[in-house]
């Protein structure tokens, strides 16, 4: 017997346990996978970036989707500092990056998940691996596990499947139609913080893995600052999931390869004498493009302006490219269940079933936000869910 179960055991599943065998209830955690966090480990490869120290209202205003006001509040509740408080008590020193970005010391995440979990044993909750949430009976909970069907029937329970990028994670996003059939209204899935497809020519080969480190990308009225990475598949970093929504809406998007230059400083300078240097090795010269950025203006600017329409070419450089990279490849996901569905954070089509995490119809950039929402929106579900089971112990 358990009073609350929680399915899927990544950051928003962990917090929501938490919460519940802190409010008294037994918990039991069900995970497909044959163990638990996966996504968050890798998460932790890149630098695990759990919040950023930022003032609060400007830090929710990151937050967008049908479901972004409930994270609001979910996060309001549990606000970046908290979010340092606890990584702390679960022994692991932060630190703030230059742009604010808030990181464990050691980087990576397997000694906070370590801690995390030693906590919530601690606690007493019970964790199962390797079972496959598969979708409700009559009775409860139907799960697919090595030892074939099992139901469980709690008093509450607490969905925190995650979302539909990098399915080999265990998110995979296969928990839609199983909600939608239950009467749950989704919106649909899209890639959120994904990187660009472009179809290169030759030329490019020898600049895939070259980091650009000084430009600036904009998409409608998406300016952004910051580092990309020319790859095989195109463009990916920081800088190009920032524009990754309003290109996925349709915006068209240009690149500034001098950002530090107005126009008519660009003009001025390409006015210089070129004597008898190429116009690379011009280019190279009065703009101090490095090889990254002038191959970028040949192969989205060819054949180049001799004239001086090239400095508008070098400030505003049409970026062609064939859409966002599959959904799977996304950092993030943005749709989900959709804030029609929820009364708070529990199902309307489904009382004492709650949800948490990326699987609700927000998205938010990279930069802290998106672990911030699940850890916040976790903790606001599990507590929910533990005032329920309290009204309603067992049987509803
Ligand atoms: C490469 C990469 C780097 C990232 N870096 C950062 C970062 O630095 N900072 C940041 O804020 N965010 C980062 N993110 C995003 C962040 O990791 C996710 O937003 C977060 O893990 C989502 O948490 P979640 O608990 O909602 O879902 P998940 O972490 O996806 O966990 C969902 C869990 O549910 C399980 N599950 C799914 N279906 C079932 C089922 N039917 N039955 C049982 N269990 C099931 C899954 O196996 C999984 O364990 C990164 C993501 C990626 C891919």
């Amino acid at each position: 017997m358990t009073d609350a179960l929680v399915i899927g055991a990544g950051p928003a599943g962990l917090m929501a346990a938490g919460a519940l065998a802190r409010a008294g209830l037994s918990v039991t955690v069900a995970e497909a996978k044959p163990s638990v966090g996966r996504k968050l480990l890798m998460a932790g490869k890149s630098g695990l970036n759990l919040t950023k120290d930022e003032p609060l209202e400007s830090f929710l205003g990151a937050y967008s989707g049908s479901s972004a006001e409930l994270v609001r509040g979910a996060v309001r509740d549990f606000p970046p500092a908290n979010v340092r408080h606890w990584a702390e008590t679960l022994g692991q020193d932060v630190f703030t990056g230059s742009s604010g970005r808030v990181f464990p010391r050691a980087m990576k995440a397997s000694p906070l998940l370590r801690a995390w979990l030693g906590e919530l044993a601690g606690l007493g909750v019970a964790f199962r691996t390797r079972s496959r949430w598969a979708g409700f009976d009559a009775r409860g909970y139907v799960f697919d596990t090595p030892s074939g069907r099992s139901v469980l029937h709690p008093a509450a329970t607490v969905l925190a499947l995650g979302g539909a990028s990098w399915a080999r994670l265990g998110s995979d996003g296969a928990w839609a139609p199983r909600l939608a059939d239950a009467g749950v209204t989704l919106a649909p899935f899209a890639a959120a913080n994904a990187g660009l497809t472009v179809a290169w020519s030759a030329h490019m080969n020898r600049h895939f893995g070259a980091p650009v480190k000084v430009a600036r990308l904009t998409a409608g009225e998406t300016p952004v600052r910051g580092e990309f990475v020319i790859s095989a598949r195109g463009l990916e970093g920081s800088a190009v999931y920032a524009i990754s929504k309003p290109v996925r809406e349709g915006a068209g998007l240009t690149l500034d390869l001098c950002p530090d230059w107005s126009l008519e400083q660009v003009a001025a300078r390409l006015a210089r004498p070129r004597g008898k240097a190429t116009l690379s090795a011009h280019l190279r010269k009065v703009l101090r493009l490095d090889p990254a950025r002038l191959a970028l203006l040949q192969e989205f600017g060819r054949p180049l302006p001799q004239d001086a329409s090239l400095a508008g070419l070098v400030k505003h450089l049409p970026v062609t490219h064939a859409g966002l990279r599959p959904l799977d490849e996304a950092i993030s996901t943005a749709g989900g269940i959709a804030a029609q569905a929820l009364d708070g954070f529990m199902l309307r089509a489904h009382p004492g079933l709650f949800a948490a995490g990326e699987m609700l119809d927000w998205e938010a950039p990279t930069g802290g936000y998106l672990l911030t929402g699940c850890l916040a929106t976790g903790l606001a579900a599990g507590q929910a869910a533990a005032t329920w089971a309290a009204a309603y112990p067992r049987g509803m």
